[in-house]
């Protein structure tokens, strides 16, 4: 029963988490108004605003113009909702330690699908999740507290010393500075091991996708990749298995 109680939640915390990502990188308000259709400007109806069922019900489509509804709406829900039951599954900290895990992986989702859109990661999400956490870290169970602060404040010089590097001597942006707030968020949650495991995933994989789009699409060099996206994807995944990363890459070494 307490499942099912979870992934209800998730859906319907899902359902808010699309307004979040469509409306903070348009600078809108994410409580009023009312979800509405962006073609017809209708606003939808509270029985058509059910996660995933409506979808459904309305095979896709607006009910008043039939334009197409993306489907990124009801797969974000249904993610939503399996972020909600895994962490449900995995937590061993206590109820409170649960709603920070959900928390954070909700930002790091929003982050990400904002990043690969937009290629902006909003202020509200880097900096307000890093106040959010940067007081949680005297709580966190699963943390030692001054780890967590040389982690964050280590991870954001370093960013910073990249950024300016980059700058000043290839004269290109190579960072943007929503990676710079990114990382501290990172940094304050996750710890030195899983943050190490964080950027290591979205570097290796920023690289192959950066290599496959400049062969496929036959960019150059300075194509500029969403490296939030890759952040956030590596966060995600080393915030459940970092350790058990760490353990498999440092015994093929030991
Ligand atoms: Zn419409």
């Amino acid at each position: 029963m307490e499942e099912v109680i979870i992934v209800i939640f998730g859906l319907i915390f899902g359902s808010f988490l699309n307004v979040v990502i469509h409306r903070l990188p348009l600078e809108q308000s994410i409580v009023k108004p009312r979800s509405f259709c962006p073609e017809c400007g209708k606003t939808v109806r509270a029985y058509d605003n059910i996660p995933v069922l409506s979808y459904l019900i309305l095979r896709g489509k607006c009910r008043d113009c039939r334009t197409p509804i993306p489907v990124r709406y009801p797969l974000i829900e249904i993610f939503t909702s399996f972020t909600f039951w895994y962490s449900y599954q995995m937590a061993e900290n206590g109820l409170i330690h649960l709603i920070f895990t959900i928390i954070f992986l909700l930002i790091l989702t929003a982050l990400c699908l904002i990043d690969l859109k937009h290629m902006i990661l909003p202020d509200e999400l880097t900096i307000g999740g890093s106040i959010i956490f940067l007081i949680y870290s005297f709580f966190n169970p699963e943390i030692k507290t001054l780890e967590a602060l040389i982690t964050a404040f280590g991870v954001t010089l370093l960013f910073t010393g990249m950024y300016i590097f980059y700058i000043k001597v290839r004269k290109i942006e190579g960072l943007g500075q929503g990676d710079i707030k990114m990382v501290f968020l990172l940094g304050i949650f996750l710890g030195a091991n899983k943050l190490i495991v964080t950027i290591l995933l979205a570097s290796f994989s920023g690289l192959i996708v950066g290599l496959v789009i400049i062969i496929i699409k036959k960019k150059d060099f300075k194509y500029a990749l969403p490296f939030g996206t890759f952040l956030s994807i590596g966060g995600y995944i080393a915030y459940f298995f970092g350790d058990s990363v760490l353990k498999v890459v440092s015994s093929l070494y030991m």
